[in-house]
């Protein structure tokens, strides 16, 4: 019987594994299918404060993560299929095998979303990718696309100007959510080509294996035309990881958990913390203050049942 799993191992749940582990309560952190969340897949963070240089993304929730293991947190690489929430202690399976907890912590994040077009799943690794610094290596002098206008967008078209021969930002509107900063410096980046009011109606060429063009559409006249692309970079945000949470706490229309305040879900002893529950914010920052509330939440909860 454990007193506390954490579900997810990016900023929040290694936040709220440090902090657990430092109330000696011996916390469970389940990595899922990406270890070390978002952090683990981007490059340079400038804007976590205590770095005045930046640090590496995958560095930072190392970090955390060993700061988390010092105090008694064990990390396990699996992935947990369903819960049981119904009565207390939960009961988590993980990789086949039921656990028991006292608490829980869904830190379990958000995933990249896809643009769902039938060639998109079939040629991702072989030019289609949602992880420019995973990727972008590969692309050396080549021609790639970058597709989204928020500021994940914003961020791989400039780090992959470093690897391609040019950068072509393909957006469904001409107004852009990202942040002014990040957008200035795409406008600034000669290497890279903005394309407005354009989305994407399919990626070549299955048969061939390998990613060697786009059909672009213009949403304004209709016009369509072929270019040749290397590299296709889809950046248009993320979808929450909830599914193994079975409809039994609350979600929104969109599947983020819905907050009962706090880190409080709508069972007690279930906290949320990071971007599954954070769609407006969605920092590294904030999802460890998330990670920190719903521990400081979770070991109240056990000290009030008496462990
Ligand atoms: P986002 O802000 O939600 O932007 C998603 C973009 O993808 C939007 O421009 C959206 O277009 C477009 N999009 C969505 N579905 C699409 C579809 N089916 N076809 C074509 N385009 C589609 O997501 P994000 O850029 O991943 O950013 C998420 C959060 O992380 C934000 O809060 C952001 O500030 C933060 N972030 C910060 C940094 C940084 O500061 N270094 C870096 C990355 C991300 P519409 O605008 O038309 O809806």
């Amino acid at each position: 019987m454990h007193n506390v799993i954490i579900i997810g191992s990016g900023c929040a749940g290694n936040t709220a594994a440090v902090y657990t582990a430092r109330a000696s309560l011996k916390p469970i952190v389940i990595s899922g299918h990406e270890p070390g969340g978002q952090l683990s897949i981007t490059s340079e963070v400038e804007n976590f404060p205590g770095f005045p240089e930046g640090i590496l993304g995958p560095q930072l929730v190392e970090n955390m993560k060993l700061q988390a293991q010092r105090f008694g947190a064990e990390f396990r690489h699996g992935y947990v299929e369903e819960c049981d929430l119904s009565r207390r202690p939960f009961r988590i399976k993980i990789d086949g095998a039921w656990e028991e907890t006292r608490t829980l912590i869904v830190a379990s994040g958000a995933s990249a979303r896809w643009l769902g077009l039938p060639n998109e799943q079939k040629l991702i690794g072989k030019g289609v990718s949602s992880c420019a610094t995973c990727d972008g290596f590969f692309f050396r002098e080549k021609e790639i696309m970058v597709i989204g206008g928020g500021d994940s967008a914003m961020e791989e078209a400039n780090f992959l100007t470093r690897f391609g021969r040019r950068v072509t930002l393909v957006h469904r509107r001409d107004q852009f959510r990202a942040s002014k900063i990040m957008l200035d410096r795409v406008v600034a980046n000669p290497k890279i080509e903005m394309l407005t009011n354009t989305v994407v109606d399919d990626i070549y060429d299955v048969t061939k294996g390998t990613v060697t063009g786009v059909k672009l559409r213009n949403l304004v006249t209709g016009a369509t035309e072929d270019r040749a692309v290397d590299g296709f970079f889809v950046a248009i945000g993320h979808i929450p990881n909830t599914k193994f949470l079975g409809g039994q706490i609350t979600l929104d229309e969109d599947g983020y958990i819905v907050s009962q305040g706090g880190a409080r879900t709508n069972v007690p002893g279930v906290f949320h913390a990071g971007d599954v529950q954070d769609r407006t914010y969605r920092q590294a920052i904030t999802a460890s203050g998330a990670g920190c509330m719903a521990a400081i939440e979770a070991e109240r909860f056990l000290e009030h049942e008496g462990h």
